[in-house]
């Protein structure tokens, strides 16, 4: 968990990799929706550049198909973003004979959010995420040579409505948690490095 921005793509990415689990973002599944063309996807394009929520029982669904088609360990990245979306994890993990960990909020200060927003590039080749100094151009990226692009959700006025819809909607996922035992917070504001080592010292379960 964390607000937009935190870095749970970057941190998801990690873990991935040195834990071979199966990293599930579902802001990049909604992204592949869209750039399928689909009239789906035609649909999720309208909610997230306004900085929306997709609504619930579509994110379930989709969700529930993907954990279905892996035995592997999984990290969820931005999901769940709604109580409602926690409690069907919940249903969905016991049906699966499966459960849920641990919950990692990566904090961040609202203050760094907007400029680490958009500073942000995404490679449409390797999904790798990188900030870029404002005035400085970055076209391709550093890892495989893909174009690099901004999100559409990533301009100033939509990361304010983003946290506002954070607010709302996201932060009562983390008191639904706290309660749980699984919850942990790290501190966001620190190098990728530092907040993996924190996060990898607080995973027991899957060491
Ligand atoms: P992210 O890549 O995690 O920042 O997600 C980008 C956008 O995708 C979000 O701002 C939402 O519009 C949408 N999205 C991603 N995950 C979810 C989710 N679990 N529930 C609803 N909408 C989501």
């Amino acid at each position: 968990m964390g607000c937009p921005g935190a870095g749970k793509g970057t941190q998801s990415a990690k873990l991935q990799d040195k834990f071979h689990l199966k990293h599930i973002s579902t802001g990049d599944v909604l992204r592949a929706e869209i750039a399928s063309g689909s009239a789906l996807g035609q649909e999720i394009a309208g909610i997230i550049n306004k900085g929306n929520l997709v609504p619930d029982e579509l994110m379930i669904s989709i969700l529930e198909n993907i954990v279905k088609s892996t035995d592997k360990g999984i990290i969820f990245d931005g999901f769940p973003r709604t109580v409602a979306q926690a409690e069907a994890l919940d249903a969905m993990m016991k049906r699966l004979g499966r459960e849920i960990t641990e919950v990692v909020m990566i904090d961040l200060p609202e203050s760094e959010v907007v400029s680490r927003i958009t500073s942000r590039r995404q490679c449409r080749k390797c999904g790798e995420i990188l900030h870029v100094t404002p005035g400085t151009p970055a076209n391709k990226c550093p890892v495989c040579g893909g174009e690099l692009y901004t999100r559409p959700d990533d301009t100033a006025e939509r990361v304010k409505h983003r946290l506002e819809v954070y607010h709302t909607e996201t932060l009562p996922v983390k008191s639904y948690y706290q309660n749980s035992g699984k919850y942990v917070e790290i501190k966001g504001n620190q190098t990728p490095e530092k907040v993996f080592e924190d996060i990898v010292s607080v995973l027991k379960k899957v060491k």
